[in-house]
């Protein structure tokens, strides 16, 4: 089940605290393990701590009568500890692409991520989230240095029955987006979705050639796509990035396939920016928007 680790850590706290019998050794005892089944889940070690701390705080020096019960208390700290991390403000696409192309200018989104992570099939999911929304985007393959990148593209480009921008092998990357750009600029296009490179994170080159792509395109917004299955790496990922180049937003890819459940917490704490989608299995539609409360309310075991 998705998100298992996380929920039944969760659930394992709330039984074993039920009651406000515990001394404070055997209350530290369960949140020191909390705190080691939380990381196991993903959760950023500092976001662990914090949230144990905080149920912590929340039962010492309650005013309740001793064997009474507890663990409603234990979900409302957890909800809120984690509302408050996780609520990063929403980006509605959509309307944003049109108020932007009301002004006679297309909305661009550049999408980075490492190889591997989900980033092509996410760029194809948000082109048809647009195309069912009336607006036709343009794709820009600009990594130009993988053949097969351009090639996945395009062959999603062709199934979605939309316009795509590629440039020769080895071509500078910056100028496929600004063609990309203009070409939509000079035919009333709204959206322009550019891929690019996803070499290692710790390659310098690649860094260099992201800044120049944001340099030249000038996006409306920076999305950076990580692998939910990935954990600690998903972490260094969107913390490289987001130093490095700046990211606005953040795609979590294959959440359908997660157990552990914590890696959206924890890009989240290490950027300070939003999860706005969810990459949640292989097809065009399976593509949802994060809505913070859902997800707490499940791993909190919570009614959504
Ligand atoms: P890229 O190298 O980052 O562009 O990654 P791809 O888009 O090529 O995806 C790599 C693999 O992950 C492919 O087999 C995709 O079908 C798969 N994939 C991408 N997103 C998801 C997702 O949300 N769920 C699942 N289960 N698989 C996904």
């Amino acid at each position: 089940m998705v998100f298992e680790l996380l929920r039944s850590t969760i659930s394992n706290l709330v039984d074993k605290i039920k009651y406000r019998s515990l001394s404070e050794e055997e209350l530290d005892r369960i949140l020191n393990d909390t705190l080691l089944d939380l990381v196991s889940a993903d959760v950023a070690y500092e976001v662990a701590e914090h949230l144990v701390t905080s149920v912590k705080r929340s039962l010492v020096g309650l005013k309740v009568e001793r064997g009474s019960r507890v663990d409603q208390i234990v979900v409302d700290t957890l909800r809120k500890k984690l509302l408050e991390l996780l609520n990063r403000g929403q980006f509605d696409l959509v309307s944003l692409a049109k108020s932007k192309c009301l002004k006679g200018d297309p909305y661009v989104i550049v999408f980075f991520g490492v190889n591997g992570v989900g980033k092509t099939t996410t760029i194809a999911k948000i082109a048809y989230l647009f195309k069912r929304s009336g607006f036709t985007p343009i794709l820009a393959a600009a990594d130009t240095f993988r053949a097969g990148a351009q090639e996945q593209l395009e062959v999603h480009a062709s199934r979605l029955s939309v316009p795509l921008i590629k440039g020769r092998y080895g071509a500078d990357p910056a100028s496929v987006a600004h063609d990309a750009i203009e070409y939509a600029k000079s035919r009333g296009f709204c959206v322009v979705l550019v891929d690019t490179a996803g070499r290692m994170h710790v390659d310098s080159d690649l860094m260099n050639e992201m800044k120049k792509i944001v340099r030249v395109a000038k996006p409306d917004l920076r999305v950076l796509v990580v692998d939910a299955l990935t954990g600690s790496d998903a972490v260094e990922q969107a913390r490289r990035f987001n130093e490095e180049i700046g990211i606005d937003a953040i795609i979590v890819a294959k959440v359908d396939a997660d157990v552990k459940g914590g890696s959206i917490i924890s890009v989240v704490a290490a950027t300070g920016k939003p999860v706005i989608y969810l990459g949640v299995g292989q097809s065009y539609e399976d593509l949802e928007v994060f809505n913070p409360v859902d997800y707490v309310n499940t791993i909190l075991g919570l009614k959504t």
